[in-house]
């Protein structure tokens, strides 16, 4: 019985990819050996506490895992975005859907990046990159997830601080956030977009307490939080760029690329769920003959097949874009939208193709059935995203 995706033998695309040379090559033989090594043994360990040992995200930072994108000089590689694409589609590969190095690397330390002071760069990103710390980036509110502007998070200044009220719920790397980059309203409460800020918030301040990983459907050993913020002082240097009201603007930035990083993921884990079904249908038998014989299966695996490859066509073609920076937020959302339901169609048929040991959790395609769901709702969801494609219209 195949105990992780890794298992099975890959199915060979029927269009050869481009994008990847030597170097890439060589970075993915590493990302592979740290996933089935490092992490695969653990994860049912991981699923049952709820989160990822702080070693492993040490370790990752060992090898040059984590913000390999952020130049030289904070503590990065300096690498294309590709190097990036290849840490999310291995971690599909092998349905490790708990680690939330993706979120820290390729969204957080974007935003100090792109809009940090240097003060607040160098501080965090080279400690990023060690894995030293955790951090994560907290938006939705019990009140409100899509519609942003509506959030109730204030933050009031008083002297040299700010006093930081409110909740916020959903998430990623909650409970283990040693620092979390938090939508505040430093105007008005009804002031939307202009009112809202980004502020760096570190977990042992006074008043900032985190509830208990929430019990998801899947992705159980991703430690998904509450975060209360009781009067929390923050230093005014702790605001983002050091301007107020930016908040908006700086969330929209990045948003194309971080719509690509949950299509790059669904298709590779589209493309795992196939090869581990291809690889079931011809070893389970029924009436005397492998199941994968039956015209029935020959024609779902063929349809999934071309499905599968037709999304990663797509893929590569918009991270092509990525590299030139000239992937426009309509197609990065059509991607979004539509590789996060090819997964769950995908799933979907291979769980049926499983039979009763498909509705197994000791079976990947039962983990992935549970845990691609979400990709569905989260990073905007898929109605959000069909608004943005027809305002273009
Ligand atoms: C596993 C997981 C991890 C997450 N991690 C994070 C994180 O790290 N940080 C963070 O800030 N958030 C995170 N989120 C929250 C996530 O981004 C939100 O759940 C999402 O944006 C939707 O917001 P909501 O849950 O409030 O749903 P709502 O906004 O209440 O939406 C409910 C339904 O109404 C629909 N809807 C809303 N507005 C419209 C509209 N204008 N037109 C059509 N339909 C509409 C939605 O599509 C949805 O179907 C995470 C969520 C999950 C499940």
């Amino acid at each position: 019985m195949p105990t992780s995706f890794a298992a099975s033998p890959p199915v060979a695309p029927m269009i050869p990819r481009t994008l990847f040379g030597p170097d890439h090559e060589a970075f993915r033989s590493t990302v592979r050996r740290f996933f089935e090594e490092e992490i695969v043994p653990n994860h049912d360990r991981y699923e049952a506490q709820h989160y990822v040992d702080r070693e492993a995200w040490k370790k990752a930072g060992e090898l040059g895992l984590l913000c390999c994108t952020m130049p030289e000089q904070y503590g990065g590689s300096g690498v294309d975005r590709l190097y990036s694409t290849i840490l999310f589609e291995e971690q599909a590969r092998v349905g490790a859907s708990g680690v939330g190095f993706g979120l820290h690397s390729d969204i957080v330390a974007n935003y100090l990046l792109n809009f940090g002071t240097e003060d607040q760069k160098r501080r965090w990103l080279p400690i990023m990159a060690t894995g030293e710390i955790i951090t994560a980036i907290a938006m939705t509110e019990p009140g409100t997830g899509s519609d942003l502007q509506a959030i109730t998070t204030t933050a009031v200044a008083d002297g040299d601080d700010y006093v930081v009220s409110g909740a916020k719920t959903f998430i990623t790397n909650g409970l283990l956030c040693d620092m979390v980059i938090v939508a505040v309203k430093t105007g008005e409460v009804s002031s939307g977009a202009q009112g809202t800020s980004l502020l760096l918030i570190e977990a042992d301040r006074a008043g900032f307490t985190k509830g208990k990983p929430l019990d998801k459907v899947g992705m159980r050993a991703q430690d998904t939080c509450e975060l209360f913020f009781d009067g929390v002082r923050v230093p005014r240097s702790n605001l983002l760029g050091g301007v107020e009201g930016q908040g908006f603007l700086m969330l929209m930035r990045e948003l194309a690329w971080e719509r690509m990083i949950i299509a790059v993921t669904c298709v590779a884990g589209a493309e795992a769920a196939l090869a581990t079904t291809v690889d079931y249908t011809k070893r389970r038998k029924a009436f005397g003959k492998p199941i994968a014989s039956f015209q029935n299966t020959r024609f779902k695996l063929a349809e999934l097949r071309s499905e599968v490859q037709i999304g990663r066509v797509y893929v590569d073609r918009c991270l092509e874009l990525v590299l030139e920076k000239k992937l426009d937020v309509a197609a990065a959302a059509a991607a979004k939208y539509w590789c996060s339901d090819l997964l769950s169609r995908v799933v979907d048929e291979c769980v049926q193709l499983h039979g009763g040991y498909g509705y197994m959790l000791e079976y990947p395609i039962a983990r992935a059935y549970i845990d691609g769901r979400a990709n569905r709702i989260y990073g905007g969801t898929n109605e959000i995203m069909k608004d943005i494609i027809s305002r273009t219209l």
